[in-house]
């Protein structure tokens, strides 16, 4: 692991939207649950106020009883919440009032900041499981200024006897040992998520070609055709297969066929706008998916591709200058009854014409 890689795991750095959404989605259960029992266990703490001063007590059960609201209001946000910055914000919301309800629970008990130090312990720890799925972009600044803020809060003159050392000796540690926590379980849910990803790309994609695989692209069509009845935006389907490719395998070579596929894939991802929609689909034929393209502008993308690849040289193993041609059925999706099957079945038919007709060109299915 490089040194960049390791500071950008360790602090996030450049992490992307997904990996964030994923994360608080990986952890939004146990989160919400964290919440839901810390709830009546924070204000239980009141039995703590009780304790320590009978007579300030009476004035901390009102603002006790407020953090079921809001410790309940985090958890239902865990639970429902989609978007992991918006998340973050109510996180935000929520710990300040937190911090407001225990400086004024503190501050309406005799020597309420000097007992209070034991639970307030807590508070900075209980987020390690509680943001477990918020980036450490929030959970760092949220420890430090946690542990910070009662020196802060003193030093300003709301607490003159606070025990600045003795809060120290047992705070920071306790923050410290939660940071490398935070630290831990970032890296390690940050590699297993990397290797989910590379697993997931190796099974979606082509191993020779780098493109798409069948797997992968039926789901593509499915996504387009459901984006087509939600807001009507058409798309196309070309697909293509290599003319006589069995002669290119027999008079060059097995190897050369190969790189005759690679080239074909690079020029396909080329000529597309929205390369991903490229897929093999098996041997020599592939699939291009056009979201948000009509007909008439598919069957001239699909020209301009086959001249590409009708004037392209390429050489063999052998040093043997040679070229090859393909075939493409376009067809598109876009009216009454439109379906998946009906949009494969149709390219593919454009495909057998354009192969009975001559090959080397395009025929549109309409
Ligand atoms: P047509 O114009 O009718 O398509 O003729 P064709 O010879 O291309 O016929 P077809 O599409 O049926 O032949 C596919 C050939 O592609 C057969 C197979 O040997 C070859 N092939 C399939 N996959 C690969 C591959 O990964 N590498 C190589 N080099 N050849 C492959
Ligand atoms: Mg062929
Ligand atoms: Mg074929």
């Amino acid at each position: 692991m490089s040194r960049k890689s390791v500071y950008s795991d360790i602090f996030e750095v450049g992490a992307s939207g997904d990996y964030l959404q994923k994360r608080m989605d990986d952890f939004r259960s146990i989160s919400a649950f964290m919440f839901f029992v810390g709830a009546p266990f924070t204000a239980g703490l009141w039995e703590w106020d009780h304790f320590t001063d009978p007579v300030g007590a009476a004035n901390t059960l009102g603002l006790r009883l407020l953090f079921l609201p809001v410790f309940l209001g985090i958890g239902l946000a865990f639970k429902f919440v989609r978007d992991y910055r918006l998340m973050s914000y109510i996180a935000v919301g929520g710990v300040v009032i937190t911090e407001v309800l225990l400086v004024e629970i503190f501050g309406r008990l005799d020597k309420g900041m000097l007992l209070g130090i034991g639970g307030y312990m807590f508070y900075c720890m209980v987020p390690m499981v509680g943001f477990l799925g918020l980036s450490l972009r929030f959970t760092v600044p949220y420890s430090l200024t946690c542990a910070a803020l009662p020196h802060v809060i003193a030093t300003l003159g709301f607490a003159p006897d606070f025990p600045h050392l003795q809060y120290a000796v047992l705070i920071w540690p306790a923050t410290v040992m939660t940071l490398v926590g935070y630290f831990a379980t970032t890296m390690n849910y940050r590699r297993r998520y990397e290797s989910e990803r590379q697993l997931q790309r190796a099974s979606d994609s082509d191993p020779m070609t780098g493109v798409a695989n069948r797997r992968a692209f039926m789901p593509l069509l499915d996504q387009e055709a459901a984006r087509f009845a939600s807001s009507g935006r058409s798309f196309s389907l070309v697909m293509l297969d290599i003319d006589h490719f069995k002669s290119v395998n027999d008079t060059h070579g097995h190897r050369t066929g190969d790189r005759v596929i690679c080239k074909l894939a690079e020029l396909c991802r080329e000529v597309v706008q929205q390369p991903d929609t490229v897929a093999r689909l098996g041997g020599e034929e592939f699939a291009i998916l056009l979201p948000n393209t009509d007909l008439v502008t598919a069957t001239s993308l699909a020209e301009r591709l086959r001249k590409l690849i009708e004037e392209l040289t390429l050489t063999s193993e052998d040093g043997v200058e040679f070229r090859f041609t393909v075939s493409m059925g376009v067809a598109g999706y876009d009216g009454e009854g439109a379906s998946v099957e009906r949009l494969m079945s149709a390219a593919d038919r454009g495909l057998y014409q354009a192969k009975h007709s001559g090959r080397n060109r395009v025929l549109t299915m309409d």
